[in-house]
Parts: structure tokens; sequence; C-alpha cells
């Protein structure tokens, strides 16, 4: 049996804090890899600044090269329509039957689960790994669980069973206020995003500049 962390995104572009909770999410948890699955059409999210999917998925590709453990997944391309996080979960729980799933989010997304397409049945196929971010950290996760799903059974401070069999672990990682956002932001404004992206993926955007004007434009 292994233990697979799923890492949703639209990776516009991969960042460092992207990279960065992982690896977090790979220790805590033992997981044997992590697949991080691009999103092609993401239903929440608006497309008019978004680089084409073969774009992202490139600078993915480089930013986990020769990283052991850490995988693209091309899932969503496969299937088409909107990225909705249920429908990937429950592909994944199809195929990997025997295996130990977990979906790997920050916190500030944890807290709009309820709102997604099904959101409260996604612990139905997978445990959470939630890491903090953008000041949501332990106490929203906590008031989440309660409001979300009642019945579930606080383990420890940071952790959750639910009766689907599924937990939630809060980890204990350090909070990156990076966002990719603010990384196409500061590429239109001509600065720099040394350390903010990996090298690779840094040496790679310049080029991209333009291409990142036109889908702004
Ligand atoms: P954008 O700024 O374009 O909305 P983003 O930086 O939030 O993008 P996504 O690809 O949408 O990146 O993020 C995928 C997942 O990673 C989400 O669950 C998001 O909350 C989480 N995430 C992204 N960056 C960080 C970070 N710096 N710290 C913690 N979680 C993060």
């Amino acid at each position: 049996m292994s233990r697979i962390g799923i890492f949703g995104g639209s990776f516009n572009p991969v960042h460092c804090g992207h990279v960065r909770m992982a690896v977090e999410s790979r220790e805590q948890l033992n997981l044997d890899r992590v697949d991080f699955v691009l999103s092609y059409n993401h239903p929440l999210k608006a497309h008019d600044d978004q680089l084409p999917f073969a774009t992202r998925w490139h600078l993915l590709q480089g930013a986990l090269s020769g990283m052991h453990g850490y995988q693209v997944s091309v899932l969503e391309r496969i299937f088409p329509g909107p990225s909705y996080t249920i429908k990937i979960l429950s592909l994944y729980r199809r195929r990997y039957p025997e295996d130990e799933l977990f979906f790997i989010l920050g916190a500030a997304d944890l807290v709009s689960v309820p709102t997604w397409q099904e959101g409260l049945r996604l612990i139905e196929y997978a445990g959470l790994a939630v890491v903090p971010r953008f000041g949501v950290g332990l106490q929203e996760t906590a008031d989440t669980v309660a409001q979300s799903w009642p019945d579930a059974v606080r383990k420890s401070s940071t952790v959750w069973d639910f009766s689907s069999g599924t937990s939630l672990h809060y980890l204990d990682a350090p909070i990156l206020d990076i966002s990719a956002t603010d990384i196409r932001r500061r590429l239109l404004q001509g600065k720099s995003v040394a350390s903010l992206v990996p090298f690779c993926v840094e040496r790679s955007l310049g080029p991209l500049l333009p291409l990142l004007r036109q889908v702004k434009s």
C-alpha cells in the first residue's frame, strides 16, 4: 500500500511556496509520492491571465526535475470539463483502490471547500493535508472542520479523524507569502522573481513575458 499526495492547482506559474508545501506534506505525512495535478479548466479562476496548459506543464516539469518522489499528472488534460477536485479525487480513488490518498491544499482554500462542487464529500475519497497561508491557520481550520464536518473527532491539536475513515492533518510548515498572482504582477512590472520561483522556472519565464502580456491583454 502506498501513501499518495494529490496536489491540485493552476500553477500559473509554479512557485517556491508550492514546491515547499509538497515537500512538507511528503515529509510530515510520510508520503511515497506527491502528484501535482495541473488544472486545465479551473472552475473558480479567471482564465484571462492563464498561461497555456502546455506552458504551465513545462514549467512544473522543470521545477520538479531531479526531485525524487514528485511528479506532474496530466489527468485533467485527459478528462474534459471543469477541473472539479471531487472529480479528480474520485478518479484517483478508482485508480488506486488500496492506497491511502491525501489532498494537499492551503488553509485559505480549506475554508472555502464547503462552497466547492460536492466539497464536503472530498473526505470520502482522500484525507486532507492543510498548509497555513495568508494569516489563515489552525483556528480557522478548526472552525471549518467544526462547521463542515461536525462528527469529526479531534485526535490531537492538529489532526481530525472523519467518520469516512480519512483524516485532516494541519501541517507545521513555514508560512511563505508567495502567490502566482504576485509573481505574474512582478513579471509584468519588469521586476525580478528570483528566489520566489525555482531557478529554472525563473530562467524560463523571461522568454515567456510576451506570452504573459498577451494573455493579460
Ligand atoms: P493564484 O495567485 O494565481 O491564485 P496560487 O499561488 O494560489 O495562485 P494555486 O496553483 O492556485 O497557486 O495553488 C494551488 C494550491 O496551493 C492551493 O490550495 C493554494 O492554497 C496552495 N498554495 C499556493 N501557494 C501557497 C503558499 N505560498 N502557501 C500555502 N499554500 C499555497
